[in-house]
């Protein structure tokens, strides 16, 4: 244990003299609480008996969480200290910490502490070893900001609309979990007007976007927890069963996860259930792995494949391109190709889009000749609009429509459902049923 030592200070604003307890390092595998007052900005936060100014207070200070082997040695740079000195700050730090871990405990990490130079890089390199990147808190700041804005708009239909339109982009299943989730906070915490019109936020966009509100409350694909997604995660016996999970999952390790994560093994550590803690310390170490590797191998994909659209559109003959690149064509080089046509459309650059546009049509019609003539057959009937049309592309291709044809059928079906396309899976299922009349 490290108590906090009294010292000293001086207010910044009036330059009284009075006594703080101050804490110079932070061990949360012996303190878990004080992660929590640290993120909170609790953490050695003077308030002025003279003028009342409150902040925290510019100190050294050593922050180790031997369940991730993190050290992190903060060094304000208000201080304005010389390099020696910072040096020696850290080294003394580093020995008391040292000193109170038995020898075989002691491991490489605890040689090398990072140093940061605010308070904010600490908080930043803390999240970080929980696996919640800055990205991860920016995108969540952004998607609360947005719903924000939207509550202003509660009053006004039309320009709630407009807005929606707006940011149609941003508004996704994800979206709604958020928008649940902060609903359900805001009425734990006792405002139940700002919760109630949250809510009717909520049933408005559902209404507008189509996307369900009610599915939005529990995670997909299947309607499980956070909790529970981590339960599971441990029943699985090895690795590479979790990696397989986790690829199939990866949009549910999120931000929310992790911090549910990171609780859990916080509370378990206070438990004094050193096993479980130890469990989901390991657990979190192998889910940061998996998931870095998956995005990484995520971000490769995706270059090459804006690498392939480029030759292609710079091509003199972009058909001609397309096709002797089919082989390349892969759903990376469609979800870049999409998220160019939407980038182009936003910038207006109308000539791009119809370009775009006109290389999805190609790489398509391409695909599609390079398919067997049974789902040459199923993407042409998907396509149809009307028992009519479905009727005459059917009578064109007798010969195909075997029962195996309704097997192949019935099992792209299932896929689909898997997979939650369900406008394709509602698509399929009509044919079949008109086949099987
Ligand atoms: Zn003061």
């Amino acid at each position: 244990m490290f108590a906090p030592q009294p010292t000293q200070v001086k207010c910044p604003q009036c330059q009284q003299p009075f006594t703080l307890s101050v804490h110079t390092i932070v061990d949360v595998g012996q303190q878990p609480e004080l992660k929590e007052q640290l993120l909170r900005g609790q953490l050695n936060l003077m308030s002025c008996p003279s003028c009342q100014t409150t902040g925290v207070l510019a100190t050294p200070l050593l922050y180790h969480d031997p369940g991730t082997e993190l050290l992190l040695a903060l060094v304000p740079m208000q201080l304005g200290l010389k390099m020696e000195d910072q040096e020696r700050t850290i080294g003394s730090l580093t020995n008391a910490l040292m000193a109170q871990i038995p020898p075989e405990q002691r491991k490489g990490y605890l040689l090398q502490p990072k140093t940061v130079f605010t308070l904010e890089t600490l908080a930043q390199e803390i999240l970080r070893g929980d696996g919640i990147t800055p990205e991860m808190i920016e995108a969540q700041n952004r998607t609360l900001r947005l719903i924000e804005e939207l509550v202003a708009m509660l009053d006004d239909d039309e320009g709630l609309s407009t807005m929606v339109k707006e940011h149609q982009e941003e508004i996704n299943y994800e979206f709604f979990l958020l928008l649940t989730q902060y609903a359900a906070i805001t009425k734990q915490e006792g405002d139940h007007e700002k919760a109630g019109r949250l809510i009717l936020l909520r049933d408005k966009l559902s209404t507008i976007t189509g996307i369900s509100g009610a599915d939005a409350g529990t995670p997909q694909p299947e309607t499980i927890t956070r909790e529970e997604f981590i339960t599971r995660l441990l029943d699985i016996p090895n690795r590479a069963g979790r990696a397989q999970e986790v690829a199939v999952n990866r949009p549910q390790l999120d931000y929310e996860f992790f911090q549910t994560l990171t609780h859990q093994i916080e509370s378990a550590q206070t438990a004094g259930d050193t096993e479980r803690a130890t469990r989901l310390t390991n657990l979190r170490t192998e889910l940061l792995e998996i998931t870095d590797e998956l995005d990484k191998a995520a971000q490769e994909e995706l270059r090459k494949a804006s690498a392939l659209l480029l030759e292609i559109l710079q091509a003199p003959d972009r058909e001609q391109a397309i096709r002797e690149r089919i082989e390349q064509v892969d759903e990376a080089f469609l979800v870049a190709l999409a998220a160019n046509v939407s980038a182009a459309e936003n910038q207006k650059q109308e000539e791009v889009v119809q370009a775009l546009q006109e290389i999805y049509t190609v790489v398509m019609n391409v695909m599609e000749e390079n398919l067997p003539p049974e789902l040459r057959l199923v993407n042409q009937l998907i396509r149809t609009e009307t028992t009519e049309e479905r009727r005459e592309v059917l009578q064109a291709h007798q010969d195909i429509v075997t029962p195996e044809f309704k097997e192949l059928l019935d099992a792209l079906a299932q896929d689909s459902e898997e997979q939650q396309q369900t406008e394709v899976t509602r698509r399929l299922r009509t044919i079949l049923e008109e086949l099987n009349q």
